[in-house]
């Protein structure tokens, strides 16, 4: 019915079409992460799964995908001791499932341990670690191929900032990963976190403005490159000192669905930053743009 509606009537099918991205659009639902990054102790983890537990959240905050990424050793224990809505995330996994890679984790001992998602391409795996744009779009791609979900992490410097190259990092970060995607169904369970390297753990917050222009740019490329349905599904969110007080009025912006959290989700502040979209703080996509 639908088919033969889209082939027969051209007007119909860019009406068919049109609606169909509105609703994509409208139905990016928050997605709120937090990053432990190498911190915690089964006694702090269990202090903080508490303190998460204890928390009031309103409705928006309970129809959210609510992660934390905690050290591996850690994943099994915080999956199971979260509060039910909060899943546990790997905070980076190898492009392959076994073999000699000392030191690595995989996506099945991940998917093994219960986890279903996994962050790749963090900064500090980029820059610490030397991880590159090719590894981390292999990594993305093995990762979605065997199941998992995941967060993908890109993100200019201040260096590249001032030198006015923020765009061009971004797009051969973005390319690279979108190159490496072998399935169309594979950009459902990717989450795109836009974290600009000089916001991490700085206190020095990207201004809405800045964040959005940067997310819009984003979905712009995805939308001439992939899809513009991949462009108007896909959620984008931002990173980089995000706290309680400032989540509210980064998530207003039309094209920031969620955050990636370091500092803050290790501290009751991560309740508030969950609890971002108060019913009415944010109109649909398409309301705003
Ligand atoms: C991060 O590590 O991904 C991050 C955004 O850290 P922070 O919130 O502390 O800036």
């Amino acid at each position: 019915m639908t088919l033969s509606l889209r082939n027969s009537r051209p007007g119909l099918s860019v009406l068919f079409e049109n609606e169909k991205l509105v609703n994509e659009a409208m139905t990016r639902r928050l997605f709120v992460g937090g990053n432990w990054k190498m911190n915690g102790s089964k006694a702090k983890i269990a202090e903080m799964c508490q303190v998460l537990k204890n928390g009031h959240y309103g409705a928006s905050a309970r129809d959210a995908d609510v992660v934390i990424g905690c050290p591996s050793v850690y994943l099994e224990h915080t999956n199971q001791v979260l509060p039910k809505f909060i899943s546990a995330a790997a905070q980076n996994c190898y492009k392959a499932n076994c073999g000699a890679f000392t030191g690595e984790i995989s996506p099945s001992m991940i998917a093994d341990c219960g986890v279903k998602w996994v962050i790749i391409g963090h900064s500090e795996r980029r820059q610490l670690f030397g991880e590159t744009d090719k590894l981390i779009a292999e990594k993305v791609s093995f990762a979605l191929s065997n199941e998992l979900k995941v967060v993908a992490c890109i993100g200019e410097t201040l260096q590249e900032r001032e030198a006015g190259k923020t765009f061009d990092i971004l797009m051969h970060q973005v390319q690279a990963i979108a190159g490496a995607i072998k399935d169309t169904e594979h950009w459902k369970n990717l989450v795109v976190a836009y974290e600009p390297v000089w916001a991490i753990g700085t206190g020095k917050v990207a201004t809405k403005e800045q964040a959005q222009e940067v997310h819009a740019f984003l979905r712009k490329w995805l939308a001439s490159k992939v899809s513009e349905s991949v462009s108007q599904s896909i959620r984008i969110i931002y990173g980089g000192s995000v706290t309680g007080d400032n989540c509210r009025d980064l998530i207003k912006q039309t094209d920031i669905d969620g955050f990636l959290v370091g500092g803050a989700s290790l501290k009751p502040d991560f309740i508030k930053i969950i609890n971002c979209q108060s019913e009415g703080s944010r109109g649909s996509s398409v309301e705003r743009q």
